[in-house]
């Protein structure tokens, strides 16, 4: 019997678990290996930062979503691969022998790209830790008035200025730190210039400059300005796992795996990759969830067919996407392609998504 290693919980592998559950895989033991045993929806995050959710609301829990596809759950996490001899190693000292492997675990943020910041910042990934922290940030608010610096310019580090200044109100002061040009720089102009506008509205102070250094108390500024800070949240962009660089898997420039039309590797065919952990020449797509999400179908036959030997098919993802951002209050921006809007219709077509999406895994 075939072995089939699902690494990580993230957006394509609840649906493949969805999947298998519908309709087992007649000829393979499948495995899970995900450090927690829920996968805290990035989505949501924001309003639950907001206060518009509870943590439980933002949840697809992995364990009984494993158990009903059949599905071995081991609660790890990967620290090394090794494709020559097919083995996963563990962060419980475990080594997992697999047929075919799928990984979808996600990017992380560098701890190290800037200075002090491992030491003294808050990181939005692993999002687990991100929400213990937040909720000590927020008590620490109710005793004193905070300054609080979100860096990263990215629509989650947009999302979560507003967030923070929306939910804390008087009791802090926050600024978004973007790393040199203007907030959302990957965005049409007119979600942009919406997007600049909420942050005036919420009184978030906007630094168009790149952090170089956090200390204690401080945020350094690469044109010399030195902001007084006592949270620095790091939103930086995606980066690779480290654990992939020794992996033998073929990489990009940046470290995440070269992926072709069938979602496999380019180097290693019995090795899938999805989601902000992979990459793809022939189809380039932005790092987020929505094209996570949509690798989840073409993802499960794929692996589907592979453990059977039949053909696998290739996935085209669509180039446009629909593009939801929370500003803070009950109010959201909507874009596809070079159209959006926003208000607080917005808002609540993007709970009504937000919420059905987590449902649909419980
Ligand atoms: C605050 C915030 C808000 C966001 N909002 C949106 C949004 O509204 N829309 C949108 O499209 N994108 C959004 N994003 C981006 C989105 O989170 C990512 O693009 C998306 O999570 C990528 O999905 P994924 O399946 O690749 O990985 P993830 O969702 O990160 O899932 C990875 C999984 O792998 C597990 N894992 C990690 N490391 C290991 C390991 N070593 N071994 C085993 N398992 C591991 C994790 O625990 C997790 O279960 C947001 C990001 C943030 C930070």
């Amino acid at each position: 019997m075939k072995h089939l290693i699902l690494l990580g919980g993230g957006h394509a592998h609840v649906h493949v678990l969805k999947a298998l559950a519908q309709e087992p895989l007649p000829s393979a033991q499948v495995t899970l290996v995900s450090p927690y045993a829920r996968q805290i929806y990035s989505g949501m995050v924001p309003g639950l930062v907001a206060g518009h959710y509870m943590v439980d609301d933002c949840v697809i829990p992995l364990a009984p979503l494993a158990a009903q596809a059949k599905v071995t759950f081991v609660q790890s996490a990967a620290t090394a691969l090794d494709a020559r001899t097919r083995t996963v190693s563990l962060s419980n000292g475990q080594s997992l022998h697999y047929d075919a492997l799928s990984i979808d675990t996600g990017p992380v943020v560098d701890r190290h790209a800037i200075v002090g910041a491992d030491e003294h910042a808050l990181f939005v990934r692993p999002m687990e830790d991100f929400v213990v922290q937040w909720d000590d940030l927020f008590a620490l608010t109710q005793q004193q008035v905070l300054s609080v610096v979100v860096v990263g310019g990215g629509a989650a580090g947009v999302e979560l200025a507003l967030a923070m200044q929306y939910r804390l109100g008087e009791r802090a002061r926050v600024s978004l730190v973007t790393g040199g040009p203007p907030p959302l720089p990957s965005h049409p102009v007119r979600v942009r210039s919406r997007a600049l506008r909420a942050l005036k509205r919420r009184g978030v102070t906007v630094l168009e400059d790149a952090c170089t250094a956090i200390t204690q108390n401080h945020v350094q500024l690469g044109r010399g300005m030195r902001l007084e800070c006592d949270s620095a949240v790091l939103a930086l962009g995606a980066a690779a796992p480290p654990w992939l660089q020794r992996s033998g898997l073929a990489l990009d420039e940046r470290g995440f795996v070269a992926t072709g039309d069938s979602l496999q590797s380019t180097s290693h065919p019995e090795v899938f990759a999805v989601g902000d952990v992979a990459s793809s020449a022939s189809r380039p797509v932005p790092k987020s969830g929505v094209y996570a999400v949509r690798a989840g179908p073409p993802l499960a036959l794929n692996l589907r067919r592979f453990v059977a030997a039949g053909e696998l098919q290739p996935h085209r993802p669509q180039r446009v996407a629909l593009n939801l951002l929370a500003c803070g209050e009950r109010r959201a921006i909507a874009s596809w392609g070079p159209w959006s809007a926003e208000g607080r219709w917005v808002w609540w077509w993007k709970d009504r998504i937000d919420r059905a999406f987590v449902a649909g895994y419980r």
